[in-house]
This record gives C-alpha cells, sequence and structure tokens, in this order.
C-alpha cells in the first residue's frame, strides 16, 4: 500500500483521548484505528502479533536474524484533545508554490508564521479543512512504521527482530501507563512521535514537582502586630527568592523553576513548582535551592514550611550516552537519503523518556510535520516518505551490528 494511501486511511479515524475519562485506553475510538492496524498487520504477514484488547496496545514483530540486536518503533493511537476531531477532511495542496494556504473558516496557514513551510515549496502538503486538526501527530509515524515493515516483509535483506507498538494515550500522558515490556523485549527503540524529518532527540528535561505547605500564624488584624505571619505573603516572599528562570524567560538548554498552583489564605497556603532541568547536577542543585529557601523561611518567622519533591522523570541522554551506536544508526540511516540530521532538545518528556529510564535506550525522531494539536497542522508527503526511509536505514544499520 502506498505510505499516502495509508496516512489519509488513519487521519480519517478521528481517535482524540480524553483527559477527563476514568477509562484506559480514555476513547473507545482508539480502538478503532487498532482494529485496522491489527488486521493490516495480518495482511503483511507479520508472524507474531499481541493485541491488548482491554488497554489497547499493538505488539507486533518481524522476525529477523538472531545474531542482530533487536531494535522497535513506537507510535501512539491518540490524537490531541485540543481541537475538533470529530470529521477529519484532509486536503492534499500538490507542488506547494509557498504562499499562505487558505482554509475553511478563514482558517490561514501563513509561512511567515510557520517558516517551516518555506522550505517545502514544489513538494505536497496535505492539511486538514480548516474546521479539525489533521491527526499528523501521530498518524504519520504510524503510516511510516508501517511502510517501513511492508518494506521489510516485501524485500529479502538481512536484519535482527523489528518490533513496533502502537500505544494510546500518549497526549494525555498516559502513552506507556500498561505498557508490557515483556511483549517488547528489544535492546533499544525510537519513539516516531517528533517534528520535521531528520530529526533526532535524545535530551528531554529531568523533571520534578515540588508540592509546599506554608502554616502561617493568624491573629486579629487588629492586634496583629508583631505576632501575624501572614501565609499568603510569605508564598509570595518565597516565589521572590528564587533565581528569575522561568519558562517564560528560558528557552534552548536553559532549565526553569515553574510556579503552576498557589492556593491558600493568611493563615495556611500551598504552592506547586514544576522543576526542569537538563543537567542532572544542576537539576539536583535548583532541588537544594528550593529546600534552602524553605529553610531560611522556617527560620526567620518561627512558621512550619513543609516541602515535599517528587521527581517525575529523567533525561534519557545519560541512558543514551552510553549506547550511542543508536544515534549513530539513526545519523547514517538519515545521511542516506540526503536529509540533514537534526538533534533537538526536549523541553518536556516522550514516551522515549520513561522507557528509557526502564532499560530501553529510547530517543524521539522526527515524522515530517508541523503546528501539531492546531488546525494549523501540517506534514509534507516527501518528508514522510524521507522519514519512512530514515526507519528502513535504521533497521539496516542495527543489522550491521552483531548482539553482545
Ligand atoms: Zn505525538
Amino acid at each position: 500500500m502506498e505510505l499516502l494511501d495509508r496516512f489519509l486511511k488513519y487521519v480519517k479515524i478521528p481517535t482524540a483521548s480524553n483527559s477527563k475519562s476514568k477509562t484506559s485506553p480514555s476513547t473507545n475510538s482508539q480502538f478503532l484505528l487498532a482494529n485496522l492496524l491489527y488486521e493490516e498487520l495480518k495482511d503483511l504477514g507479520i508472524n507474531d502479533i499481541y493485541y491488548d484488547k482491554e488497554k489497547c496496545y499493538i505488539y507486533a514483530v518481524l522476525k529477523g536474524n538472531e545474531k542482530y540486536s533487536k531494535v522497535g518503533f513506537i507510535s501512539h493511537l491518540d490524537t490531541s484533545e485540543d481541537v475538533s476531531s470529530d470529521k477529519i477532511n484532509p486536503i492534499i495542496h500538490y507542488n506547494y508554490d509557498g504562499s499562505i494556504i487558505k482554509l475553511e473558516n478563514e482558517i490561514i496557514i501563513d509561512p511567515e508564521s510557520y517558516p517551516s513551510l518555506k522550505k517545502k515549496i514544489g513538494k505536497t502538503i496535505i492539511t486538514a479543512d480548516g474546521t479539525s486538526l489533521l491527526g499528523a501527530d501521530d498518524k504519520a509515524g504510524i503510516a511510516e512504521i508501517m511502510n517501513m515493515l511492508e518494506y521489510f516483509s516485501k524485500n529479502e535483506c538481512e536484519h535482527g527482530d523489528i518490533y513496533v507498538c502502537f500505544t494510546p494515550d500518549e497526549e494525555i500522558g498516559n502513552g506507556v501507563e500498561n505498557f508490557s515490556y515483556e511483549k517488547f523485549p528489544v535492546d533499544y527503540a525510537y519513539t516516531v512521535d517528533g517534528y520535521a524529518a531528520g530529526e533526532i532527540s535524545y535530551n528531554n528535561f529531568n523533571a520534578a514537582t515540588a508540592y509546599i505547605e506554608i502554616e502561617g500564624i493568624n491573629t486579629h488584624t487588629g492586634t496583629a502586630k508583631g505576632k501575624m505571619v501572614n501565609a499568603l505573603r510569605v508564598a509570595q516572599e518565597l516565589d521572590s527568592m528564587l533565581p528569575n528562570e522561568r519558562p517564560e524567560n528560558t528557552e534552548g538548554a536553559e532549565g526553569f523553576y515553574h510556579l503552576y498552583h498557589i492556593n491558600g489564605s493568611s493563615s495556611k497556603s500551598s504552592m506547586d513548582y514544576l522543576i526542569r532541568d537538563f543537567n542532572f547536577k544542576s537539576f539536583k542543585d535548583r532541588k537544594k535551592v528550593l529546600e534552602n529557601i524553605v529553610d531560611k523561611l522556617c527560620k526567620k518567622y518561627g512558621i512550619k514550611i513543609k516541602i515535599n519533591i517528587e521527581d517525575s522523570y529523567y533525561n534519557m541522554y545519560e541512558v543514551i550516552k552510553d549506547n550511542f551506536y543508536i544515534i549513530e544508526n539513526a545519523l547514517a540511516a538519515t545521511e542516506k537519503v540526503r536529509v540533514e540530521m537534526k538533534p533537538v532538545l526536549t523541553r518536556g518528556g516522550t514516551d522515549g523518556t520513561r522507557l528509557s529510564s526502564n532499560g530501553i535506550p529510547c530517543p524521539n525522531l522526527g515524522i515530517g510535520g508541523d503546528a501539531f494539536h492546531s488546525v494549523y497542522e501540517y506534514v509534507c508527503y516527501e518528508d514522510m516518505q524521507a522519514e519512512s526511509d530514515i526507519l528502513i536505514g535504521i533497521v539496516k544499520e542495527s543489522a550491521k551490528r552483531y548482539k553482545a
């Protein structure tokens, strides 16, 4: 099947996840896509497919030569709930001329706002019609993976075991919630869920959340002098003592403190912070800084301030750096299709972040699109083809490497 046909078929199935749902998967619509992929995998003659029909995960393996390392690829079935996706009408703009793309509802995709479009002149651009998102995130990734599998199922060439997994609910942070490591016994894997073709990310934030509770001293305001300690004002003071490294004024490799929740009264207040840093040492230092401030304020006012810091996830680079051939494989594959490899920093976490911590080094690859989670979302079809070729190349590179 043509990559384009695959992609169009997948995006027409609306699969938005739902962060308010109590079930997993969060929406039943994700099963519709999973069912289709299950049938398509069978049609490709894949030897071994496991469809978790309760939690909506598909694992499949195309067996290869056991002497090579086992490589895996992962994409997610769901799409973002941020924008409507009840009905998706993909529009193909052949031979894109570089001008503003006009869609329904007076939606325009302007290359000035989305500069990545400027490099796509003469190529094929696919968008939705202006009333919904496209859902290329992550159906372009799924289509590219399926296309890669089709290649190896039809062509005789040396490869190791190729594992694929399609997961639900990535967009609401539950992509690997019910993931089975047993069904995915790979040496390393790649999530196919980034932006531009050739992009690779193997650096993400170390992340923690700090929960702070301040117990003030409340008195009658008329007789408060020298006695009252206003928990809201202590919260204010605490925040002002932090360095001015906030999400709104940091970028690239810079970390931050993000006050995302504050609540309370003069007698008791609570504050929650996200702590983010790429570097593990400065991540630890940031936590220390916050604890020291709390300590100082406790002493200054003679009050109780509780601080509880919970780590959320870690930079996968700590795992990748000892297995750098995973990146070199991608580099070699990317060069072969004459695309420039672009390492990017992920100012957040990916499903691969969790997998990396749990023993599967798992960088993230681009899919050939931009402006995801919006009505401006687009993919470039030639870039999707290039990315699928990169996946094929990665498998071939992996087959140059014998299992340790
Ligand atoms: Zn995604």
